[in-house]
């Protein structure tokens, strides 16, 4: 079984973080270091550690991140600028923690992606 992160405790509000939102599938809620003056996490409420994990039972679920960023975008203001939506993979990738995660980031013109 995998090892539970932070985020499994902020999905259940044992560390009480504002939600942005929360549905059965997905939950949303503000970077604690923002790299954009947006910055919401989209992650899964199931622990899903990372990308290389997902199952054809996820799609729903990872759908559910992308519809859910496009409304939290259109409630920040940020819809019409634009966004970007980041998923990082394992080390390379640059994860940090093994919950996947949607990183909507917007509110401003974000520099070039690959480095
Ligand atoms: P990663 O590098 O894609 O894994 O991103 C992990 C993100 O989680 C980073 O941007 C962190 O700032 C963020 N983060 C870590 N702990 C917390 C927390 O307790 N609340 C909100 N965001 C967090």
């Amino acid at each position: 079984m995998s090892e539970e992160t932070i985020f499994s405790k902020i999905i259940r509000q044992e560390i009480p973080t504002p939600l942005l939102y929360q549905d059965d599938l997905v939950t949303a809620f503000r970077d604690i270091s923002p790299k954009a003056p947006t910055h919401i996490l989209i992650i899964p409420n199931k622990l899903i550690p990372t990308a290389n994990d997902v199952e054809e039972e996820d799609e729903l679920t990872l759908g559910r991140m992308i519809t859910v960023a496009k409304k939290l975008a259109r409630e920040e203001g940020i819809s019409e600028d634009g966004y970007r939506l980041i998923m990082n993979c394992n080390s390379h990738g640059g994860q940090e923690v093994y919950h996947i995660h949607m990183h909507l980031l917007g509110g401003k013109r974000l520099g070039p992606m690959l480095s």
